[in-house]
């Protein structure tokens, strides 16, 4: 009998991976001549497969055994295309038998209890084979939406039977209720300006029952508990029943984001599953799992498992994971979910695989640089936290936390502000914050600001609004769309999109979406994290802030460089008030209209002026206008830049 213990020292041994490892194809495979079923089992002593004619009920119609080869893998080959077929596992280890669904499935029925043999090319939606990503703008700029409340809400305009659905990402043209001047979904992404969609995640979670009733509003999960990698989330398609119909919808989906000139990242949760008896587990047991010394499960992640990405069927099945999102559904980019429990090794295999197949920096890669707990690697293992950003490859990103904090405050307490809200301030973090923490002093997070995701909200933690409210407007119940709150909303958004660095924020912030004060919404109702497109309508100004400014920084090579040297473009940050400072910069570059940028930002209720260097300059965007680049007026000497609002002026 082997206990945890032992499978902790057997599976970090040498010898077992030398032994092993295994790069056959893994998974189901079907043509004319026949079906290959390939699971790699090390540990086991029987493997049966079982065959059925239905994905969610009903019993077996053929069980037979796999033969056991090489390197623990198990195969058997049969002379029919199973195209169709639904399939499972009982796997015998250590005389328990456990059953288990594929885990490199690529189709499975309602709920992933059972996987599918699948010829993909079926699942392929008209034009699929000349779809291609939208070509690279000077910028990205990342917006994050969830497919289910995106367009739950009625407001949204969408038909009622595509709301929270794939489906709803493929139409354009909605308006607010239907009928409202406001675009709403894809058209309001393309009035926007974004360039890329981050999906919050779409692989088969398990929190949510996909044959519940859709309109239910507390049928609502994030879903950052992985089931089935490689397959599509089910209670977002119109059919969970029939595996091919959420691979189809999702590819809808892809091809109309790419057709309205937009790339599609997927957040990808690696570091752990959604239970400990996951697919992996029950076909090799502890195998891709980190323990404690005793043999006990490690809990990095803070989600009760945590993923031994150092081993190496571990890593293949990631990267092979992230290679079959690439290839199959054409995904332009990829968010790691709690990057900091990922080791280095594979991030940089990731990065590189990706660079070969598709160009250098085509696919977008970031994640997370920290943990939900103490991690158990592999001694000797590199983990992709904080410390080790600026050592990774500069085409491996992460999220800014500095930045955020320093700009509108804690997420962990309420009241505590930054820049925007009453928190400390001075000009030397906001120089940090303008060039992205990136450097080449060793006290730089990052070595250059191709690594940096400059935001300030994310589906985690309070709203920018609801932040903004409780460190400005207190216990005060009602908070009018207008005023202080909204000024401060327009100079943290003009922060931040001033900073070096990939922009990036939560869908919703553009228009002041509210949570209502709640922090972590991860399973809360819809009536919750809903986004109302009213409130879109309400805050329309707000929206054409924001619209005005992605347009701006697209033309500001100042702030669009991404190069190890951007940093050197801050020629002089200047103190012009107890909360305000302005940044000159030097903007040259291909195309560009002013070799010249001077950022001033004040942060204080009071007005502030400074003397511009001498000569003649361009007023870009002010604090309540962002579009003055289209109708731009001139500035020299001495200049008011009012309280709480910017002054982008170019030379
Ligand atoms: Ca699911």
């Amino acid at each position: 009998m082997t206990n945890p213990a032992n499978l902790k020292a057997l599976f970090d041994s040498e010898a077992f991976e030398r032994e092993y490892h295994c790069d056959a194809p893994l998974g189901a495979f079907c043509a004319e001549e026949g079906t290959h079923f390939a699971l790699w089992a090390p540990t086991a002593q029987a493997v049966t497969l079982r065959l059925y004619g239905e994905g969610h009920w009903g019993e077996a119609f053929a069980c037979l055994p796999l033969v056991r080869g090489a390197r623990g893998l198990w195969t058997a080959d049969l002379g029919d295309n199973l195209d169709g077929v639904y399939y499972d596992y009982e796997v015998t280890v250590d005389g328990q038998m456990r059953q288990t669904a594929d885990p490199y499935a690529r189709a499975c029925g309602a709920n992933g209890w059972r996987s599918m043999v699948i010829d993909l090319a079926r699942t392929d939606p008209e034009g699929w084979a000349d779809d291609c990503a939208p070509k690279r703008q000077t910028e990205d700029i990342i917006y994050e939406l969830h497919v289910r409340d995106f367009s739950w809400d009625a407001s949204s305009g969408v038909p009622e039977a595509y709301r929270g659905k794939y489906k709803a990402l493929t139409i354009d043209g909605t308006r607010r209720g239907g009928k409202g001047r406001t675009p709403t979904c894809l058209a309001h992404l393309k009035h926007l300006g974004v360039t890329h969609v981050q999906l919050l995640p779409v692989y088969d979670y398990g929190s949510v029952d996909e044959c519940a009733d859709p309109r239910n509003p507390y049928v609502f999960n994030w879903g950052y508990d992985p089931v089935n990698y490689n397959v599509p989330e089910g209670s977002y398609a119109t059919d969970p029943c029939h595996g091919e119909v959420r691979i189809r919808e999702l590819k809808e989906a892809v091809q109309a984001l790419h057709r309205a000139g937009l790339r599609v990242v997927m957040d990808v949760v690696y570091n752990h599953t959604y239970h400990l008896d996951s697919w992996l587990f029950r076909t090799a047991p502890w195998y891709h799992y980190r323990q404690n010394e005793d043999g006990s499960a490690s809990n990095g992640s803070g989600c009760g498992s945590e993923i031994a990405t150092e081993r190496s069927m571990c890593a293949r099945y990631i990267l092979d994971s992230v290679l079959y999102w690439a290839e199959e559904y054409h995904i332009d980019g990829f968010r790691f979910d709690l990057m900091g429990l990922m080791d280095a090794p594979l991030m940089e295999r990731i990065r590189a695989e990706l660079d070969r197949r598709y160009g250098d920096g085509e696919k977008l890669v970031y994640g997370e640089p920290w943990t939900g707990g103490t991690p158990h690697a592999r001694p000797g293992t590199a983990l992709c936290h904080k410390q080790q950003l600026r050592h990774l490859h500069t085409g491996i990103g992460a999220f800014c936390d500095g930045l955020r904090d320093a700009v509108k405050g804690s997420v962990f307490h309420a009241r505590e502000g930054g820049f925007v809200n009453g928190g400390p301030f001075s000009a030397q973090q906001l120089e940090d914050c303008i060039r992205g923490y990136a450097g080449p002093d060793e006290r730089d997070v990052f070595s250059a600001p191709s690594q940096t995701i400059a935001y300030l909200s994310a589906h985690d933690d309070w709203t920018l609004w609801d932040k903004l409210v409780m460190t400005i407007a207190g216990d005060r119940r009602f908070v009018p769309l207008r005023g202080e709150i909204l000024r401060a909303n327009r100079l943290a958004a003009a922060t931040y999109l001033c900073c070096q660095g990939r922009p990036f924020f939560l869908g919703g912030e553009e228009f002041g979406r509210t949570k209502l004060g709640e922090r972590n919404s991860y399973r809360s109702s819809l009536r919750i994290n809903r986004m109302d497109w009213n409130r879109a309508g309400r805050c329309r100004a707000l929206v054409d802030y924001y619209r005005g400014l992605i347009a701006l920084r697209r033309k500001l090579p100042a702030l669009y460089d991404k190069g190890p040297q951007a940093g050197a473009r801050l020629w002089e940050v200047r103190e012009i008030g107890p909360r305000a400072a302005a940044v000159w910069m030097d903007n040259a570059g291909e195309g560009s209209v002013f070799g010249e940028l001077l950022l001033c930002f004040n942060y204080d209720q009071a007005d502030a002026y400074m003397q511009l260097p001498q000569g003649e300059w361009t007023v870009l965007a002010d604090g309540e206008d962002s579009f003055l680049h289209e109708h731009p007026y001139t500035a020299e000497g001495r200049t008011r830049i009012a309280g709480m609002a910017c002054l982008i002026l170019g030379r």
